[in-house]
Order: structure tokens, then sequence, then C-alpha cells
């Protein structure tokens, strides 16, 4: 029987919608809006395209939404004096700097100059323990929109054996960290890895972020998985002029053997701008202590 497909974008727009009402109900109790603000240096298209999606996402949601273009030329100074007035905002509760930036500036010391609180890509190291030890209210996006979509799918995590393809600070690792949380027994794997296949036809649970176009196929899994694909890549145009794009899974072979799989697109990617309103949400809670 062909897996049944997790619909990301229902599920998002599910998530969404929830926060939407809770945004509703906090500023019927007087509270201003959450606010996040973008930056963007120099005017690489794919990221403009980004952040036109989560600008429309914090529309939809009712979170103040600004975004600050600065050109490619910007000194990593002048980068980092905005982020610290950022950061004595109170008006602002979330600040994301949209990747990649400029060569000639350290993402590093960028990611470092963001206040924890308002950090809502939950990338810095400081938010990054905190998942690691248990807590924290900020969570990595994709990851945890893993999590959600295996959540609401009824796909149970405790106790299973989980294989994570890819180590990234992004998504492999806090991936990784997340499933442990939920008590899953995770293996995670790397260009390095020797007996690949072997681990990931172990798993019950299956996820692919390695950046590397339909690499798994339906002999990698185990029937009945649960198949969770991160990757995006753009293989050509279809008849209608659009992307036409697969993920790391060989999507049509493995859906044969899965008991569960994610499409891409409407997988995976709608739900890292749903987790990331939702961070939003959260940092501004915490910062007004509602
Ligand atoms: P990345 O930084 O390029 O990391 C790729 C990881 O895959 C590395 O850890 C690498 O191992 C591992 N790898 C590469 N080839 C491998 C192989 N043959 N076997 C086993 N492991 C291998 O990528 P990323 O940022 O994590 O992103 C992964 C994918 O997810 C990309 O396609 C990206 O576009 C997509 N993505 C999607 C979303 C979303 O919202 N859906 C968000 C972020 C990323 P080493 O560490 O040994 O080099």
């Amino acid at each position: 029987m062909p897996a049944k497909i997790i619909d990301g974008k229902l599920i998002s727009a599910q998530i969404k919608d929830e926060i939407k009402n809770e945004i509703i109900g906090l500023t019927e109790k007087g509270s201003l809006p959450p606010c996040l603000t973008v930056v963007i240096v120099g005017d690489d298209p794919a990221s403009k395209v980004y952040v036109g999606n989560k600008e429309i996402a914090c529309e939809y949601t009712g979170i103040a939404s600004k975004t600050i273009e600065m050109p490619a030329e910007t000194a990593e100074k002048d980068l980092l004096e905005l982020i610290g007035k950022l950061n004595d905002d109170k008006n602002v509760n979330g600040i994301l700097v949209q990747s990649p930036l400029p060569g000639h500036i350290n993402e590093e010391k960028v990611l470092l100059a963001v206040a924890p609180e308002k950090d809502v890509d939950c990338f810095h190291p400081y938010n990054v323990g905190l998942v690691q030890t248990g807590g924290g209210t900020l969570l990595p996006c994709t990851p945890a929109g893993v999590i959600e979509m295996l959540k609401r799918s009824g796909i149970g995590i405790e106790g299973k054996d989980c294989a994570v393809l890819g180590r990234s600070n992004i998504v492999g690792k806090p991936m990784a960290i997340l499933l442990l949380r939920e008590n899953g027994t995770v293996t995670v794997c790397h260009s390095k890895t020797e007996n690949l296949a072997d681990i990931c036809r172990n798993a019950d649970i299956l996820v692919a972020a390695i950046r590397r176009p339909r690499f798994i196929t339906a002999d990698m899994v185990k029937p009945g998985a649960a198949v969770i694909d991160v990757g995006i890549h753009e293989v050509g145009i279809t008849a209608k002029g659009n992307r036409k794009l697969c993920g790391d899974v060989d999507f049509d072979g493995v859906s044969q053997v899965a008991g569960y799989i994610t499409p891409v697109p409407g997988g995976v990617g709608s739900m890292t701008i749903a987790m990331l309103m939702r961070n939003c949400l959260e940092a501004h809670k915490s910062q007004w202590e509602i």
C-alpha cells in the first residue's frame, strides 16, 4: 500500500491559525501584537523571496513585521550597530538576519550579537544550549516543524529508531536533539558514515537533510517507516513555467515502501515559516511576561 502523505501545507495552516487566534486573544486583552524585524543585506534574489514569504505569514497571523534592507557593501560594524538598536527596542520582539550575508561580514559575530530572547531563528549558542538541556521557549524552526508533523500525524517517536541524515547546525544536529527530547533512539549520519544504507533500513523514522537530490531510494527504507524529506532542490522548470522541485528522497520509489512520507514541495518547507511565527509569538510572550 502506498505511503500516507504528510501534508505540510495543511499542518502549517493549522498552526498559523492557532497562532492567529492566540494573537487575537492577546490583543483583545490590550497587548500589542508581536513584532518581527527582518534585516536583509544585499540583494540575493532567493533571500528576497524568503523574506517576502515571511512577511506574508506575519500578515496572516497578525504579527507586525518590518524589513530593513541594507546595501551589500554595508560595513559589519554598521550591521552590528543596527542589531544593537533592535535589541534595545522594546517594541521589537524578534530579530532575524537573513542569510547568506556578504562575504566581508562575519556571520558568527552577527549571530552572537542578536539578543538571545529575540533570536527567533534559534541560532544563538545560548538558545542552542537551552534546547540541548531540554529547555527553551524558542525552538529551531525546521526541526521543530518536523516534530510537529510527526506528532500531528499520530506518529509516535518514543522508543523508535530514528535516523537523521545530515549534521548541519541548522537542521541535522538540532533535529537529532529534538527527537532525543521526544525519547527517540537517534543515530546521526553524515558524509563519513560507513553503513548508511543499513542504518536507514533500520529506522522507524528517517529524516533526510543531506542536500543530495533523490539520494534515499526505496531499498534504503524500512517498510512502514515514516520518511521526512527536508531537502529542497530545483531540478528544472514545469510546463507552466514554475520551478520544479525535488527533495533528498526519491519520492516515487520510497512512497511505495514507507508508511508515511512528506512531499517536496508541500512538506517540511511549509512548516519552517509556521514555526518561525510561533517563535515570534513565544518571544513576545516571554518578553512581556504574558
Ligand atoms: P548542509 O549544511 O549542506 O549539510 C548537509 C549535511 O549532509 C552535512 O552534514 C553532510 O555531511 C551531510 N551529507 C552530505 N552528503 C552526504 C552523503 N552522501 N551521505 C550522508 N550525509 C551526507 O545542509 P542543510 O543546511 O542542513 O540542509 C539540508 C537540506 O535541507 C538542503 O537541501 C536544504 O536546502 C534543505 N533545507 C530545507 C529547509 C526547509 O525549510 N525545508 C530548511 C533548511 C534546509 P558532513 O557534515 O560530513 O559534510
